[in-house]
């Protein structure tokens, strides 16, 4: 398939670079013209930005290099304070393999990443994205970015009608025949630009686009109903009941999620598994983390994870001094957000406190 114009692959990135060279975004992790980018700061953004946004970013990105301005600095703190400082960015398995990263190239690669995409792509946390993110801005290596940015402008340029996600590796050769082997960091961030800035999912504002006279869906119409999506399977239900545990100190009972799965190594207040049937109260009870007399609370507390809807009901209950030993972490409840709790065991507390 061919872009619908003249314009030949040699000219389509150097239109994209001409217009990079004017209109580039400022954004903090980005090096300034004419000097090399920092690895270490490559990667820190890059992974924050995985299913997130620039804006929320930015002050994460700022707050991790004051903290952590070398990878090696990251690599000797505590899991713990990364976590904590992660707060609020979601999915903490991505702040755990960002610790584990820092530690692999601080002690196997002397501090200093890797240049090549495969070894990069061999690091905790680096998928196919990063480490060509990384090979590209970082050392001008010739390597490719497919994101959601850069799908959605090549199905428009090349018109591909095949829905999401068959479309992808057809996507991904021809974003591949499109990179050019100078300037390969320039074009990575310039095509991630277009597909922020100008070739946005809803009205692309085509009459500003570098490749507008190339691009097919505009020809044809179609660039809004571009890249076309397999219709979505609904989210299904899960249902927990979790135990807000106060002992006689005033202090509300957490733990230590497994290592292994969803929130891994988080710290949370006790649950029941999350499965698709409701619990019963004595079904509930029957699991609970220490001896009490429970008490429903009333309403629920809802929260959307990824791959499925969460809905969790609540039993309250006082637990006796002698009950209280070797059942978890007992956390004054003033003293809560010393923890880096996971959204949905701050939307708990705040419901058990009568906040929410
Ligand atoms: Fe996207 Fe419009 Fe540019 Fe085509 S012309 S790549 S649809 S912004």
């Amino acid at each position: 398939m061919q872009p619908r114009h003249s314009f030949d692959a040699v000219d389509l990135p150097h239109r994209l670079l001409t217009w990079y060279d004017r209109h580039a975004r400022i954004l903090p992790w980005r090096a300034r013209p004419g000097e090399p980018a920092d690895p270490y700061r490559v990667w820190l953004s890059e992974i924050m930005l995985q299913q997130t946004t620039v804006v929320a970013v930015a002050p994460y990105y700022q707050e991790f290099l004051r903290r952590w301005p070398t990878v090696q600095a990251l690599a000797a703190s505590d899991l713990d304070a990364v976590l904590h400082a992660w707060q609020g960015l979601g999915y903490y398995a991505r702040a755990r393999n960002l610790h584990r990263c820092a530690q692999v190239v601080t002690q196997d690669y002397g501090g200093r990443f890797p240049s090549d995409e495969a070894e990069l792509c061999r690091l905790p946390g680096v998928g196919a994205y990063t480490a060509a993110a990384i090979a590209a801005i970082a050392f001008g290596r010739r390597a490719t970015v497919v994101d959601g940015n850069v799908e959605r402008v090549i199905a428009r340029l090349f018109a591909v009608t095949t829905p999401l996600p068959a479309a992808k590796a057809e996507l991904r050769r021809l974003a591949e025949s499109l990179t050019p082997g100078d300037r390969s960091g320039d074009y990575a961030q310039a095509i991630m630009d277009l597909g922020a800035t100008v070739c946005v999912p809803r009205k692309p504002k085509c009459l500003l686009c570098p490749w507008a006279e190339a691009c097919a869906a505009r020809a044809a119409g179609t660039a809004e109903a571009l890249p076309a999506k397999a219709p979505k399977a609904k989210k299904p239900t899960r249902h927990g009941v979790a135990f807000w545990a106060v002992n006689e100190a005033g202090a509300v009972l957490l733990r230590r999620r497994p290592e292994t799965g969803l929130l891994g190594g988080m710290i949370e207040v006790p649950s029941t598994d999350w499965r698709s049937a409701p619990w019963t109260v004595e079904e509930a009870t029957a699991l609970a983390p220490v001896p009490a007399s429970w008490v429903p609370l009333a309403g629920r507390v809802r929260h959307a994870f990824t791959h499925f809807n969460l809905e969790l009901t609540l039993l309250a209950g006082r637990v006796a001094e002698a009950e209280d030993d070797g059942a978890g972490l007992w956390c004054p409840i003033d003293r809560l957000s010393e923890h880096a709790l996971p959204t949905v065991m701050k939307k708990i507390a705040r419901h058990a406190l009568g906040k929410s």
